[in-house]
């Protein structure tokens, strides 16, 4: 990887004038590993502009040929998923098992996209009318954008590019300046994958940069996936400037333990949806509501599994939680260990004393934690806190549980755990969150169903990928057509409706 990290534009790196640039750690040392340039509003430009003059070959190549250049771009990236799986977890801190996960997550999406010419088949109605005859087409938008958070560098804008650019348009992606080389490694795979130039480019930076993009005219659709509060702003400013967008928020996601359920299933659940990729998942499970008599016993079979979980580097295969993204972040997290105890709730595990094997003193690592008898006013359940922390409430009895997970503002993942039918379907029908699991705790929906949450979890109304990606990055134009009958005899003014 490069000392410098820079802009991919026109099929090509693009140095610009960096006025600013921004570091890139090893989370494992918290040494600095590389930097990365921050575009001005003229990078910006200069990518759309790119993504704009491109846009009117790539529409209108046949079908045929995109997928064709979306299947070669699928071959490689299986070709080269451990070289990407490396680059991240050297700049995000996840373990290497986990960052191949994640690089097999966004091939399913590419996958998908490979089915595009039946995705993109309109409607066609004969004889609406003598003669006359109604169909839709479905067209891409133009230029669209992403904006895309740290924890997922490969999987989330693959929830996104693929889709999009084998619907015809063209993409600018301005991936986290915490973890950039990823995306710059995933453009030079398109280019060997023989995408044309600027069909897909690449911008870094912060705010400045995303700004650019929400304000640019040729920009036509912003997605973007990250914190609520800036979820919020990216959906309110793109559509105040006329932006088609699908703003993908923060989480807090409720696992319930059911008194029925197998508690060494719910353990161990709890356990890899909590703490796998130190918790830095929009998926993880951070509170666990523990119904009935049962969390003693559950928060026992929790503890044994936690004091054999070994904490170190991404690149040792021994590991199974690597650090967290950065110094600032840890400390925030390990925050709420103390305003928990604070605010009345019990440290049951605390991971500042879990033993790390290997990286550096100065990595950012925190084990994993778990606080007991948390209540709905405590601020390590309001926030989320996005790291190793389990919260865990004690409710009585079902109702209690659905109606703490109905009452908390954000709506992105739930899992209920139980050996009862009945029960199950009960909760995936009354819970108001949009992705459930049942005796699954992370349940990410497949490329082929569409990823996204309710509530303050997602503001927009098109989720990621699926069909509703498809929808999202296409306009349907609607055509009524009449063609004369070879007798010119039969044609003549009508002014009715
Ligand atoms: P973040 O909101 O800090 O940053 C996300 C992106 O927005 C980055 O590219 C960043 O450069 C940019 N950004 C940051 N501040 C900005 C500002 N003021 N104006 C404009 N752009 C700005 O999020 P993060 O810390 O990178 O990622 C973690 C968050 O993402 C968590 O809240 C997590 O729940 C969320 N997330 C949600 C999903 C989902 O599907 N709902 C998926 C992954 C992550």
């Amino acid at each position: 990887m490069d000392k410098n990290v820079t802009h991919w534009i026109s099929g090509a790196p693009f140095t610009g004038q960096a006025q600013r640039r921004g570091d890139v750690h090893d989370p494992a040392t918290g040494e600095v590993a590389r930097t990365v340039d921050f575009a001005t509003e003229s990078e910006v430009d200069a990518a759309v502009a790119a993504a704009r003059a491109a846009f009117p070959a790539w529409r209108d190549t046949p079908l045929s040929k995109r997928t064709a250049v979306l299947f070669r771009f699928r071959e490689l990236l299986h070709e080269h998923r451990e070289e990407l799986a490396r680059i991240i977890s050297a700049e995000h801190g996840k373990v290497f098992s986990d960052a191949l996960g994640e690089v097999s997550r966004g091939l399913e999406v590419v996958e998908f996209a490979c089915g595009i010419p039946h995705l993109l088949k309109g409607g066609y109605s004969e004889n609406v009318s003598t003669r006359v005859d109604a169909y839709s087409i479905l067209q891409p938008l133009g230029v669209v954008a992403a904006v895309s958070p740290f924890n997922f560098p490969a999987m989330v804008p693959m929830w996104m590019f693929p889709v999009a650019i084998a619907c015809g348009n063209t993409f600018v992606l301005k991936p986290s300046e915490k973890d950039p080389s990823t995306a710059v490694r995933l453009a030079e795979l398109w280019t060997q994958a023989g995408l044309p130039d600027g069909v897909f480019n690449v911008v870094h930076g912060d705010k400045a940069a995303v700004d650019g993009i929400l304000e640019h005219d040729d920009v036509k659709a912003v997605s973007f996936v990250g914190s609520t509060p800036i979820a919020r702003y990216i959906y309110e400013t793109a559509a105040a400037n006329g932006k088609r967008v699908q703003a993908l928020g923060g989480a807090k996601n409720h696992m319930v333990v059911l008194p029925d359920a197998d508690l060494d299933v719910a353990a161990d659940a709890a356990v890899s949806a909590g703490f796998g990729s130190a918790g830095e998942r929009c998926m993880a499970i951070s509170a666990l509501v523990a119904v009935g008599p049962i969390a003693d016993d559950l928060l026992e079979r929790i503890r044994a599994r936690v004091a054999k979980l070994r904490v170190g580097p991404g690149d040792d295969e021994r590991s199974e939680m690597g650090p967290l993204i950065s110094r600032a972040h840890r400390d925030s997290v390990a925050s709420y260990l103390e305003s928990g105890v604070r605010e009345g709730a019990t440290l049951a595990i605390d991971g500042r004393v879990h033993p790390v094997h290997g990286g550096g003193s100065d990595g950012f690592w925190l084990g994993p934690s778990l606080l007991d008898n948390v209540t709905t006013d405590m601020s390590c359940y309001t926030d989320e806190i996005f790291g190793p922390v389990l919260s865990m409430l004690r409710v009585s009895d079902y109702d209690e549980a659905l109606r703490l997970v109905n009452d908390n503002p954000y709506g992105n993942g739930t899992a209920v755990f139980t050996n009862d039918g009945g029960a199950a379907r009960r909760f995936q029908n009354e819970v108001e969150v949009g992705m459930v699991g049942i005796n699954v705790p992370i349940p990410v929906p497949m490329a082929y169903y569409s990823f996204g949450g309710w509530k303050q979890s997602m503001f927009g109304d098109s989720h990621a990928h699926g069909t509703e990606g498809v929808h999202f990055y296409t306009r349907t134009k609607a055509v009524t057509a009449r063609w004369p009958e070879p007798n010119p005899e039969r044609s003549g003014v009508n002014l009715g409706f």
